[in-house]
């Protein structure tokens, strides 16, 4: 790999000295294990209770991982980013709000990303959740062949009706849509979901994109048995690739209620079926497009390298790499620089409404110890190149 993302004069180029700062204390913060425990229920509890604590919240975390409340809040960093090849994925990151006001909301706000995205060449993707359309339960349900009674059939028909809504407008206005992977207890249901947007919306190429989580076992036969469909039927694949973010909660669920857990039994072998599942992609390009999201170096290598020995150009429509906003700007940045096609997560929302989004973020960086201290490794190269200077 050499040391192709190594370049921090590259990666941080956006970052004024103070914005350098802020992230360093930030990745020391969060690298410090209990620090991240303690912190996480003090600002639940101080969110819950009303306190006054939204202001210390946005000064910090919420700054450095969320590009602002409102998707307009949003345009200077997409902007700055576009200016060194780095793409957006504007991410409506309000969750855990269930009822149906919430949803028709969610579902305003994802046609008004795509008219947006429409004008601006530098969003290239819109993205949603389906538990952000739906109640979890009712995909529960649906994936555990319970029949719905009359009530919830309509409420059900409602969430059809707005992922083809959003499906629709995506596919009219020329924007490819990415739909997040949840938790696998409700994710059958929104595959199911999903497979029919693509038999409506992909007839001519990929506008809907479907997640798959490789840290699933059972994914790569789900992703050759799609594929199969598709060649039967005629329609494309799109493919959001990652490793999956709810690990500890399915193996958890799975311990509980005395069922074989749906993960790959070790860090490597997520690894290899991750590997897998680029390579498949990577050959059946000719019906298929694949939007790898990942921090890890290696896999980004990879499928550059994959990239490359076909022959494709860089800027290959069906081959996208993707980071979230806050992380690993190495990759993105360096990516962009040698003419990839890279786009970042940028969330947005209320504060308090996001912090499902910003506590998950700072577990998965404490949790994965290595990523932070990478993190924190770049930033410290980069604040004494700049001293240096
Ligand atoms: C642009 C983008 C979009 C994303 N969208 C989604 C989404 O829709 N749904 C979703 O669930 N996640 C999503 N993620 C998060 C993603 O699934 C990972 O949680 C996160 O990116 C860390 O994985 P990695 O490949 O970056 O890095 P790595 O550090 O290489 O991998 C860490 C991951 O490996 C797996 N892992 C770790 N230890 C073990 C173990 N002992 N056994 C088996 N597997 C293990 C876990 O999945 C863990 O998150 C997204 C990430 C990005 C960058």
């Amino acid at each position: 790999m050499n040391n192709y993302f190594e370049n921090t004069k590259v990666a941080f180029s956006l970052k004024s000295d103070t914005e350098l700062e802020r992230a360093y204390f930030l990745f020391k913060l969060i690298a410090n294990q209990p620090l991240v425990r303690i912190g996480t229920a003090v600002t639940n509890f101080a969110i819950k209770a009303h306190l006054p604590v939204e202001g210390l919240i946005r000064a910090t975390v919420f700054d450095h991982f969320c590009g602002g409340i409102s998707e307009v809040d949003c345009i200077p960093v997409i902007d700055k980013m576009f200016t060194k090849g780095v793409s957006s994925v504007l991410d409506y990151s309000v969750e855990g709000k269930e009822d149906e006001a919430h949803f028709d909301e969610a579902l305003e706000k994802i046609l008004k990303i795509i008219v947006f995205a429409k004008e601006k060449k530098s969003i290239p993707f819109a993205v949603f959740k389906p538990t952000g359309f739906g109640r979890f339960e009712l995909y529960e349900k649906l994936g555990k062949n319970i029949d719905l009674n009359s009530e919830e059939q309509s409420e059900w028909s409602r969430v059809e009706q707005r992922f083809d809504t959003v499906c629709k407008c995506a596919f009219e206005n020329d924007i490819s849509l990415l739909i997040d992977g949840e938790e696998s207890w409700m994710q059958d249901a929104a595959d199911n979901l999903v497979l029919k947007m693509m038999q409506r919306y992909n007839l001519q190429k990929v506008i809907v994109f479907n997640t798959i989580q490789m840290y699933r076992w059972d994914r790569m036969d789900y992703l050759k048995r799609l594929h199969d469909q598709a060649k039967a039927e005629g329609f494309f694949i799109g493919m959001k690739i990652v490793r999956g973010a709810y690990m500890e909660k399915e193996i958890e669920r799975a311990k509980e209620r005395n069922y074989p857990s749906p993960i790959c039994e070790s860090k490597e072998a997520t690894d290899k079926n991750f590997d897998e599942a680029v390579a498949y992609m990577m050959q059946h390009l000719d019906s298929m497009a694949i939007f790898a999201g990942t921090h890890n170096e290696l896999s980004n290598y990879k499928l550059l390298e994959l990239q490359n020995n076909a022959h494709l150009t860089k800027t290959d429509h069906r081959i996208w790499y993707g980071q979230l906003y806050g992380m690993s700007d190495n990759i993105s940045f360096n990516l962009a620089e040698e003419g990839f096609n890279v786009a970042k997560y940028l969330p947005f929302g209320p504060v308090r409404d996001v912090m499902p989004y910003l506590i998950r973020r700072a577990e998965e960086n404490t949790s994965v110890a290595g990523q932070t201290n990478r993190e924190l490794n770049l930033l410290k190269v980069e604040r004494s190149r700049r001293k240096n200077k």
